[in-house]
């Protein structure tokens, strides 16, 4: 039976707020606290503050007082109103550690490029559009202000009443927020009602190891619904009860989507460019990055799965079915 929350008494309040990215709208939650809390800053535009400045009138609450801004993860659509908020509050801005860790790479045109000349040679895609690929990355620069964080926040630790549980996969750096006595959850980006997230290839640390972000995300799926909350309040969409199916629904997708390149695979071998090919046929040219992640990331989930196993030739990789005898 699916243990309904009392929206009624759960103080937490959503403010839709406007971004210029796909997506849609980003969700802002106020919390009256104590402590008063902002659950994430939208996106750093004129329209986006108004947004938010109105969603706080109509509560009867002004940006000054709020006293704490947590943040979900890094994305541009969750963060970028850090400054303008903390300009009138004074609001001290709480994030996972992951998240100022990875701050400095998120516009490094130079580390971006060598990224994805070095992602696009060991999945054997052609180099010839690394520019354009970059120039994508770098699309949305205008944007971003970079937050001043000013307390971390590792996983397990609190902040007022809010446990903290750090899920990556989507992004390096998702963290979820449940409220220890009510047991409810701001979920961000990691759990979206009727969304699957596809994450992005990572970037290579100094050893040359790049984390896999599909398995990575599977495991921290795996984590929360192991979680006892009562309803989820995400980054995008409404709030959603029974976590549990809406984790279930996700992996769902993920393993179809794995059975479906399983099928693809030929017993010669095909690389991540090969299978994204016949995967994404008419894939724009700067969608090629993103088709990749998608490839390779449920390829790198078969392979810990033991469905699939890889071989590097020329500094190529190449990924060939377990046959069902071996
Ligand atoms: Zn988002």
């Amino acid at each position: 039976m699916i243990q309904e929350p009392p929206w009624d008494v759960i103080r937490l309040h959503p403010i839709p707020t406007p971004t210029v990215f796909p997506v849609g709208p980003a969700n802002v939650y106020f919390y009256p606290g104590p402590p008063a809390i902002l659950f994430d800053a939208g996106t750093n535009t004129e329209e986006a503050f108004q947004a938010l400045c109105d969603g706080l009138t109509r509560l009867g609450v002004n940006l000054a007082d709020i006293e704490n801004v947590v943040l979900t993860h890094h994305h541009l659509d969750h963060v970028g109103l850090v400054g303008r908020i903390k300009a009138s509050s004074g609001a001290r801005v709480f994030a996972h550690e992951s998240v100022p860790a990875q701050l400095p790479f998120l516009f490094n045109a130079r580390q971006i490029q060598q990224q994805i000349r070095k992602v696009l040679l060991e999945l054997g895609a052609p180099v010839s559009n690394v520019d354009a690929l970059v120039e994508e990355r770098m699309k949305y620069h205008w944007l971003y202000e970079p937050p001043q964080i000013d307390e971390v926040v590792q996983d397990g630790s609190t902040i007022g009443p809010f446990e903290v549980h750090f899920r990556p996969g989507h992004s390096p750096t998702d963290t979820v927020f449940v409220h220890a006595g009510q047991r409810w959850a701001v979920t961000g980006d990691h759990l979206i009602h009727k969304v699957t997230p596809s994450p992005l290839l990572r970037r290579y640390d100094d050893n040359g190891q790049r984390e896999k972000s599909l398995v990575q995300y599977y495991e921290s799926l795996m984590r929360t619904r192991e979680l006892s909350i009562t309803g989820c309040f995400a980054g995008h969409g409404s709030p959603f009860t029974d976590h549990r199916h809406a984790v279930d629904t996700t992996l769902q997708h993920i393993q179809k989507r794995c059975a479906r390149l399983l099928k693809l695979l030929s017993p010669q071998g095909l690389t991540p460019y090969e299978m994204t090919s016949h995967l994404f046929p008419r894939m724009a040219d700067v969608m090629l990055y993103y088709c990749l992640s998608t490839t390779t990331g449920h390829l790198e989930l078969l392979e810990t799965q033991g469905l699939v196993f890889t071989e590097r030739r020329d500094g190529v990789t190449r990924y060939f079915p377990v046959s069902p005898s071996a």
